[in-house]
């Protein structure tokens, strides 16, 4: 049998022998990637539709990317931030300029940005706001994601996420997400920071209704608290525009930024805000030994720069709009129901159907690779580099298995 000879049976086999089991991978064995293809240690391709949770944003091993990672590697790799390094100044100055903040701080992971914000936010509560010592609290939205640590799960509505992980965090509050009457009763004087993602992602890609994000904008300048925005997954170009946030017109008080921060070739991720908030910090109050490193700047500084000529976000719309309308077609034909912005989409199964690890599973052997989450549900987000033929294909795709 042909199948005896693949290698990728054996080599599933081997990854999984000698790893904690907390993940359950498709049973793909990628050995080499360029754009929006992966190839496997069998030499089949598959399109890549997940793109790395949209950390590959700019697909597999962008030219401009990878040279400036080979430049780097060949100079300077690592100092600390004891010292201070030649490609800091430009990559805080670009990025913050991207955002149209005064300041940037440089960490590595999502997670970490994450808890860089909820400290931040503390701080300027009890030095700004003067809210008394211990007692503030950060309102967050229920079906959340923002992370692993102990702390970030803490405030997980998902059992899997938090369970047997306590003792929690305490300090958050949790209300339904896109509902503003509930937001409004949840904070209080002692509320230093509303923390939510504009698009919840790893719920589905979950759209609040239209006018949630202006409402949380103006709630929270009215009541004296933070907005911060989790634009880990739904920034730098997912949705169409640079931030989701974008598209209600709104600017938070602080992006959360990571994933596609880092090209692809290294985990880059950044707090960005004005003076008055990211001010609060002082030496020796937060930091992070390879935050803000040579390689890490020289590769995110490219991404900054290739977003800021708006060209990814405009192929991220016009595109989004196909993958969209493509999707939307399939709905009573397998599908229950899509949503999303960009090239960014959360497709419900009809759970009669299959599952959503069966769909993705099938989507696999028809060379398209995707991820399912929470039960019938999967999320496509390919690298926004993919054209408009990729597109088509991977909905012909996901309509010849809906069709069985
Ligand atoms: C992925 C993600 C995180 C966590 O990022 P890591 O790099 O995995 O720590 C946080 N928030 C959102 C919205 C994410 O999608």
């Amino acid at each position: 049998m042909i199948e005896d000879m693949l290698r990728t049976p054996a080599a599933v086999q081997d990854a999984e022998r000698h790893t904690a089991h907390n993940y359950h991978p498709l049973p793909v064995v990628i050995s080499s990637a360029e754009g929006a293809w992966v190839t496997d240690v069998d030499g089949k391709r598959y399109l890549d539709c997940l793109a790395g949770y949209s950390a590959l944003n700019f697909g597999h091993r962008h030219p401009t990317l990878i040279a400036a990672a080979h430049a780097q590697l060949d100079k300077l790799t690592l100092t600390s931030r004891a010292f201070i390094h030649d490609q800091f100044a430009d990559f805080c100055r670009e990025l913050a300029a991207l955002c149209g903040k005064d300041l940037v701080l440089p960490m590595n992971t999502g997670a970490e940005a994450v808890e860089t914000g909820i400290k931040v936010a503390r701080k300027w509560g009890y030095q700004v706001k003067g809210v008394p010592d211990g007692q503030a609290n950060i309102v967050v939205a229920e079906g959340n994601f923002h992370g692993r640590t102990t702390t970030i799960v803490s405030f997980s509505t998902d059992s899997d996420a938090r369970a047997d992980f306590g003792p929690y965090t305490p300090g958050f509050r949790i209300v339904p997400y896109g509902d503003l009457a509930a937001l409004t009763e949840a904070i209080d004087e002692h509320t230093v920071a509303v923390l939510l993602e504009p698009i919840q992602g790893e719920q589905g890609v979950v759209v609040p209704p239209e006018g949630y994000l202006r409402g949380v904008r103006l709630l929270c300048t009215e009541r004296n608290v933070l907005f911060i925005a989790d634009e880990i997954q739904s920034g730098l170009g997912r949705t169409g525009t640079t931030f989701a946030c974008e598209q209600e017109g709104v600017v938070p008080d602080m992006y959360l930024l990571g994933k596609a921060l880092g090209g692809g070739i290294v985990p880059v991720s950044a707090v960005a805000a004005d003076t008055d908030v990211l001010g609060v910090l002082q030496p020796g109050q937060h930091g992070s030994t390879f935050g803000g490193n040579p390689l890490a700047c020289a590769v995110a500084t490219e991404v900054v720069r290739l977003l800021a000529t708006g060209e990814f976000q405009r192929r991220s719309a016009a595109l989004g709009e196909r993958l969209q309308a493509g999707l939307r077609g399939l709905i009573g034909k397998g599908l229950v129901a899509v949503r999303g912005r960009g090239l960014w989409a959360g497709l419900d199964i009809d759970p009669a159907l299959m599952s959503g690890r069966k769909a993705c599973e099938r989507l696999m052997e028809r060379g398209v690779l995707a991820k399912d989450t929470h039960g019938s549900t999967i999320r496509l987000a390919p690298p926004l580099v993919i054209t408009e033929e990729e597109i088509d294909h991977a909905v012909a795709q996901v309509a010849a298995v809906l069709a069985g």
